[in-house]
């Protein structure tokens, strides 16, 4: 995804309130590889609970903010529902996020499993062993690296655009 501003960020927020986009603490911008993440996500590190994740939809940097729901049994080994890492099974967290809109304000919220520090990006571009990919080839590994990384945009941006939504 392109480079955004802390303005950009802080203005992409659609399920957020006022108090809530103020108070959000981002992550170091500098330090970030844009170019490496299909969305940017992370957890709030002054309020531990508190993540946001931005995904580029075409209408533009939306941004949402979710809450880690630590109390949810998340089974010791599960798939995250963004990156379907097989591998990377050990730190999937319930994240629950209000919808948009008039639907948000009646308290209506989707959840969803989520790496944990929303590693996804990271993960879809680790090329798969040849045990993964059941071939040596290397064009067949890479092509499967694509098609996860386009998995992972799709659903990843298909949330968010859910939380979009009016009904
Ligand atoms: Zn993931």
């Amino acid at each position: 995804m392109f480079a955004l501003t802390e303005k950009e960020i802080r203005a992409s927020f659609v399920n957020a309130t006022r108090r809530e986009v103020t108070t959000a603490t981002l992550p170091d911008l500098a330090e970030l590889q844009w170019d490496r993440l299909d969305y940017l996500g992370w957890r709030d590190r002054k309020a531990p609970l508190s993540a946001y994740v931005i995904a580029p939809l075409p209408e533009g940097p939306t941004g949402i903010i979710l809450r880690a729901n630590e109390q949810a049994k998340v089974r010791r080994r599960t798939m995250c529902a963004w990156c379907e890492d097989v591998v990377e099974t050990g730190d999937v967290t319930l994240y629950v996020a209000r919808r948009g809109g008039a639907e948000g304000r009646k308290g209506n919220t989707i959840g969803t499993l989520i790496c944990t520090d929303f590693r996804c990006s990271k993960n879809v571009r680790r090329l798969p062993t040849s045990m993964e990919a059941g071939t040596k080839d290397e064009d067949v590994r890479r092509s499967i690296m694509e098609t996860r990384r386009e998995g992972l945009i799709e659903r990843s941006r298909g949330f968010v655009a859910e939380i979009l939504r009016t009904h």
